[in-house]
């Protein structure tokens, strides 16, 4: 029998996090062979809510899931953890600054980073959800100095399914003849979906949609400003789709990307498209072995180039603000 993975899930009460639980029971974070011990952290407001998405999951009888426990501690939490799924997070309110944003999300991350560092299993895979995910998974990190800083990632795989999605709408394909799409930058609305080394059916992807007004003026900020567009027809935010995508990236993390494809990911630069060292970015990225490599010598012309600076800039601006907060 196979010996069951630690999940800790943080912000387990939240909206995403109970479109989550129950798909990593079932299987579908780790394959269907693979049982879970579920350890879902909230803060000790939110404990009983999350008690009561225990019963529920209790309730499914679901044959992987081995254990579902509830803290209100992060080193308990994180106590072995295999993978840490970061959810919870300070959302921006009204008349908050970002300086504001990233010193709340401090509080959260900075303890999250070191009980991580502290008792987390040695091969722990991090994702950070929760917003303004790539600086949060930043402070984590350098608060983890233990932890290989490859093992702290962040979410761009939703804005990836987002442009998978808009790109098979306009050219009137499945998703799955689609591939090599690419989100570079910050999760955040600078982000830049890059068709020009998508392929569709053998075909550039720039090349088979020939239609330069539609990639500027309406996929690019489509894709970008998604989640606003699903607030105003939902009345909330996304949040089946948000946790689909992290199903999504950690399953491809230690399952490995299909050959001949590639996906998106926000991962520790180590210096690749003059993306500085050190920063969490959004890349092309292959898993093979069980860790994330960036695809390699893609070639951007001045348009992706300037888009990927400007989501750049805002992410060296990010970590010059949490610097300053000596949150790295
Ligand atoms: P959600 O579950 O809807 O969202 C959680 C986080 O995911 C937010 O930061 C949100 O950012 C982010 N997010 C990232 N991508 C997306 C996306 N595509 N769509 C929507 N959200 C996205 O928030 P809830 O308020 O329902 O739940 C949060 C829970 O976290 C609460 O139960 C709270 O108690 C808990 N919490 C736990 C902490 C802990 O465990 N220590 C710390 C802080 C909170 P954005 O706000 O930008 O939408």
């Amino acid at each position: 029998a196979q010996v069951p993975v630690n999940v800790t899930v943080t912000g387990a009460a939240g909206q995403i996090g109970y479109a989550l639980l129950f798909r990593i029971a079932s299987g579908q974070l780790l394959g269907p062979d693979t049982p879970v011990n579920l350890r879902l952290l909230e803060i000790p407001q939110a404990v009983q809510a999350a008690e009561g998405t225990a019963m529920e999951l209790d309730d499914c009888a679901f044959p992987l899931l081995r254990s579902v426990d509830v803290f209100d501690d992060a080193r308990q939490a994180f106590d072995g953890a295999n993978v840490a799924l970061l959810v919870g997070a300070r959302p921006r309110t009204k008349g908050m600054e970002r300086g504001d944003l990233l010193e709340a999300n401090g509080g959260i991350f900075k303890p999250q980073g070191e009980a991580i560092n502290a008792g987390a299993a040695d091969d722990v895979r991090v994702l950070v959800v929760g917003n303004p995910a790539n600086s949060n998974a930043l402070i984590a990190q350098a608060h983890a100095p233990d932890v290989p800083a490859e093992q702290f990632t962040a979410m761009t795989r939703l804005d990836h399914n987002r442009a998978l999605s808009q790109l098979a709408k306009k050219l009137n394909v499945q998703v799955s003849e689609i591939k090599k799409l690419t989100i570079w930058g910050n999760h955040s609305a600078t982000q830049y979906p890059d068709i020009f080394h998508a392929e569709v059916n053998g075909t550039t992807g720039a090349a088979a949609v020939n239609d330069q007004a539609w990639l500027e003026n309406e996929f690019i900020p489509t894709v970008a400003k998604r989640g606003a567009a699903i607030i105003e027809a939902r009345g909330a935010s996304s949040a089946a789709s948000a946790a689909n995508a992290a199903i999504d990236h950690v399953y491809d993390w230690v399952n490995g990307t299909p050959e001949g494809d590639w996906t998106s990911a926000a991962v520790m630069s180590d210096g690749s498209y003059g993306v500085p060292e050190g920063l969490i970015s959004s890349f092309p990225v292959v898993s093979r072995g069980g860790q994330w490599e960036i695809v390699q010598g893609l070639e951007i012309d001045s348009f992706s180039r300037e888009r990927i600076d400007v989501s750049v800039k805002e992410l060296s601006e990010e970590r010059e603000a949490i610097a300053k907060l000596g949150l790295v």
